[in-house]
């Protein structure tokens, strides 16, 4: 039975004194009261229980309370929970001992955060030291945080604010083979393809050549001639699980290099697997970046981040003293060590490649029988569905019409997110512990609210 504060109390609070604009952005018409969580469910106050499929935004990584991973942190918080890293204590040699075995050479160099904004906000900084230069490249649409520099990466404008933020930011077109003007489908890495099926040789994609001129554009007219950094997502997430044409990272990566600039993964919500194929969702733009940022699944719901880098990258931080109190605290560590080994043992990135893929290709179906669902992308499970008012036009679902089905899905039991620059966009990215039956389910669910909102209009 709950024991804690009533609904009322709750909402009042949350009103009152609590952050309210997260219930703005993100939230039911009819919240969810949550009570307790174990692997892919949540239960609420009254006992009602709901499949995740948002997993926190892609956070809860192996599965709510996963029974391992509590344990760890039990038992290391019975032992030690803090003593700055002035002392040398095991839990954070062991757990980055454990995370640089997963990165390819050179990226070698950990530097242990509390969240992605600080991990992105400390790969900004160490780009421009390392480099000597200032200015930072990113795409539109995308999110790296909500902290004075990042805010100025995050393209979005529902997450800006009018303060002077990330001097030195600018944003290139993103690279969308679903909205973007060029297509560019055939070409993304993806189980399932847009119906905007474009023309080009089966070897070369000519929309990405429009894409990369962009980026071009910004080169010749935004920046000096020498840059910091590229940051880019595997695939977007807030962005609504957006992909691009499959050579577009090689090739950016190319041009940013030649101007001096250092190349950034932001990993906080495709990487520890999701995507399926890899355990990195750089590894799928057959691309090694010079900083991997990390956060969310890291630790699969406790606060934690990283900075992945190389040596050299590493170094330009030596001329000061970079200090973080609470970065490498020995329960984050016990807690992402023992995520590192679920997600072996429990073979969640197979999970992601094998469950994602089918829930992939029968959203896809769905998409050919309803005028409302645009596109269907994504890998493994990070997914993204487009609503559209119609497919010919591709213009957004309005928000409101959005927020009725995400509603219907989760009274029918089922919680999953919304994203995109627009609003338009389902997200669902569950804990990477969910099973065929579970995809169904959701499935079902789906279909249904798809029927429910025809026969409302
Ligand atoms: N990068 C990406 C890709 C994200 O999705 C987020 C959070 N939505 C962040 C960075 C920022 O992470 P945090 O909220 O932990 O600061």
């Amino acid at each position: 039975p709950h024991q804690g504060m009533s609904a009322k109390e709750m909402l009042h609070i949350r009103k009152h004194n609590c952050n309210p604009m997260t219930m703005k952005v993100t939230s039911y018409k009819k919240p969810v009261f949550i009570h307790q969580g174990h692997m892919q469910w949540l239960w609420d106050v009254d006992g009602r229980r709901y499949l995740d499929l948002f997993a926190g935004v892609a956070t809860v990584s192996v599965g709510h309370c996963h029974p391992k991973v509590t344990a760890a942190a039990e038992k290391q918080l019975r032992r030690l929970w803090h003593t700055t890293n002035i002392y040398v204590y095991p839990t954070i040699h062991e757990y980055v001992e454990k995370l640089v075995a997963l990165l390819p050479e050179p990226l070698k160099v950990v530097y242990l955060t509390n969240s992605g904004s600080e991990a992105n906000e400390l790969a900004m900084l160490m780009a421009r030291l390392h480099t000597g230069n200032f200015d930072i490249i990113n795409f539109r649409g995308s999110y790296h945080g909500g902290s004075p520099q990042t805010m100025g990466l995050t393209s979005n404008a529902a997450y800006k604010y009018p303060v002077a933020s990330g001097l030195g930011c600018h944003n290139t077109m993103c690279p969308d083979v679903f909205r973007g003007p060029w297509g560019g489908s055939h070409c993304r890495d993806s189980p399932v393809q847009t119906y905007r099926q474009c023309s080009c040789p089966s070897d070369h994609c000519q929309a990405n050549d429009m894409y990369i001129n962009q980026l071009k554009e910004v080169f010749a007219t935004s920046v000096p001639s020498q840059i910091a950094a590229f940051f880019g997502e595997p695939i977007q997430g807030v962005g609504g699980a957006v992909q691009y044409p499959k050579d577009y990272l090689k090739e950016a990566y190319k041009l940013v290099r030649e101007r001096g600039g250092v190349c950034i993964a932001d990993e906080v919500q495709t990487g520890f697997g999701r995507t399926g194929s890899h355990y990195w969702g750089f590894q799928g733009h057959g691309v090694i970046p010079d900083m991997v940022t990390m956060a969310k699944g890291i630790a699969n719901g406790f606060p934690m981040g990283a900075v992945v880098t190389t040596p050299e990258i590493a170094s330009s931080l030596g001329k000061g003293v970079h200090f973080n109190t609470f970065g490498g605290n020995p329960v984050a560590c016990a807690i992402g060590s023992s995520v590192l080994d679920t997600i072996r043992e429990d073979g969640t990135q197979e999970i992601s490649a094998n469950i994602g893929t089918y829930i992939l290709k029968e959203l896809a179906k769905m998409r050919e029988k309803y005028e409302i669902i645009g596109d269907v992308r994504g890998k493994g499970l990070m997914i993204g569905v487009e609503m559209v008012k119609d497919k010919a036009s591709r213009d957004p679902l309005p928000p409101g019409d959005v927020a009725e089905i995400f509603e219907d899905v989760k009274d029918m039991g089922v919680l999953i997110g919304k994203g995109g620059v627009y609003g338009q966009t389902f997200r669902i990215k569950p804990p990477m512990c969910i099973t065929k039956q579970d995809a169904d389910f959701f499935l079902a669910v789906f279909n249904q609210s798809m029927l429910n909102y025809m026969e409302r209009r």
